[in-house]
């Protein structure tokens, strides 16, 4: 039954599609008897989540919860430890110390597997049999019965849209339908949680917003959701709420609202764009408390008195000013302000 994966040459397919087959396999080895799920319990609660390889420490205590429908973004620079959280969620990876529970109960259990969905980056599929045949080969590893297997692949041919490709082998399929069976191919339990790892990553602008409507009708039906981005834009449209990780630790959490209130106060933000020596604009943005992002100097200041004083002295010092732009701080300047990295560094 195992095809080789013929979408890339590298191997990162192959390896996701025996991780989804492991993570169900082992399931149906455990069986159904395991402890039922408690619905009064948190989708997700994360606590205390300790991990290192050698002498990185990837996860340095991360605590975590996510409520009922809720969609929670997780943003953090490269090398932050959010793969390692999800891995460590989904069961990929043993953490030092630390628990992970899915509806009250532990992560790795039957109940836990059964609710928790995961859509990884990587495209794993069966590439040489139809897009109906891909579903349900995925459902059967889960066990389901011949009834629900059919409602479950009706539910995700209809979900993302693929209902008229449904005969179509997947392999065939444009690039951004094989991202929406993949991400259905990680629903087909019908869990009432779903990890998404950067699910439009390489995806373009048409199938991206197909992506987000997809997102958007899940959260409706009230699923909760963990989603990984390097898009601040996709955070702030899909996310009710936001962890910022670094160093292995949540740095900062909330709405993007209470965050950019958290960090930045009623404070606002210049951005003033010179022309003439780069060397000379750096220093004078550095000497008044600014920084160079992109060749603009951002500033913050408390009242919008402060404007004029501060381009006054830019002129003084012989720098001629091209544009300047007051605004209020947004999720990117949080972002910035407390890893000192612009998220797509
Ligand atoms: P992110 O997903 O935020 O980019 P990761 O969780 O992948 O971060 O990595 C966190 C840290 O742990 C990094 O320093 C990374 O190099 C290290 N790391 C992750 N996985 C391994 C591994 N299997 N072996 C050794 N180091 C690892």
């Amino acid at each position: 039954m195992l095809y080789k994966i013929e979408y890339s040459l590298n191997w990162g397919p192959v390896y996701s599609l025996q991780m989804r087959i492991l993570m169900t396999l082992t399931e149906t080895a455990i069986g159904t008897s395991s402890a039922s799920s408690s619905s009064s319990a948190l989708p997700l609660r994360v606590d205390m989540l300790a991990k290192r390889f050698g002498q990185t420490v990837a996860l340095d205590g991360v605590s975590l919860e996510v409520r009922a429908g809720e969609c929670i973004g997780l943003l953090g620079p490269n090398g932050a430890g959010k793969s390692t959280l999800i891995r460590s969620i989904v069961g990929r990876v043993v953490p030092d110390s630390g628990t992970v529970e899915v509806f009250g109960l532990p992560a790795g259990s039957m109940g836990a597997r059964m609710a928790l969905g995961w859509i990884p980056q990587e495209i794993a599929l069966y590439p040489r049999i139809t897009v109906r045949e891909n579903l349900s080969a995925f459902g059967r590893y889960f066990a389901l019965p011949r009834t629900k297997l059919k409602e479950s692949v009706a539910w995700c041919l209809n979900w993302a849209a693929l209902e008229d490709r449904s005969g179509e082998i997947a392999k065939n399929l444009s690039g951004g339908m094989k991202r929406r069976l993949n991400m259905a191919a990680g629903l087909i339990q019908r869990p009432r949680i779903v990890l998404m790892d950067e699910p439009t990553v390489g995806v373009d602008p048409q199938s991206r917003n197909r992506i987000f409507e997809m997102i958007e009708s899940l959260r409706a039906e009230g699923t909760a959701i963990v989603y990984t981005t390097h898009y601040m834009e996709e955070a702030e449209r899909l996310c009710d709420r936001i962890a910022i990780i670094d160093h292995g630790q949540v740095i900062a959490r909330g709405t993007k609202e209470s965050l950019v209130r958290d960090v930045f106060g009623q404070r606002s933000q210049v951005l003033a764009r010179f022309s003439g020596a780069a060397a000379g604009i750096a220093a004078w943005t550095e000497a008044h408390g600014g920084r160079l992002v992109d060749s603009t100097a951002e500033f913050t200041i408390e009242q919008s008195s402060q404007i004029g004083p501060l381009l006054d002295s830019a002129a003084n010092t012989g720098l001629v000013l091209e544009d300047v732009s007051i605004r209020r701080p947004n999720l990117e300047s949080v972002f910035l302000h407390l890893t000192g990295r612009e998220l797509r560094d």
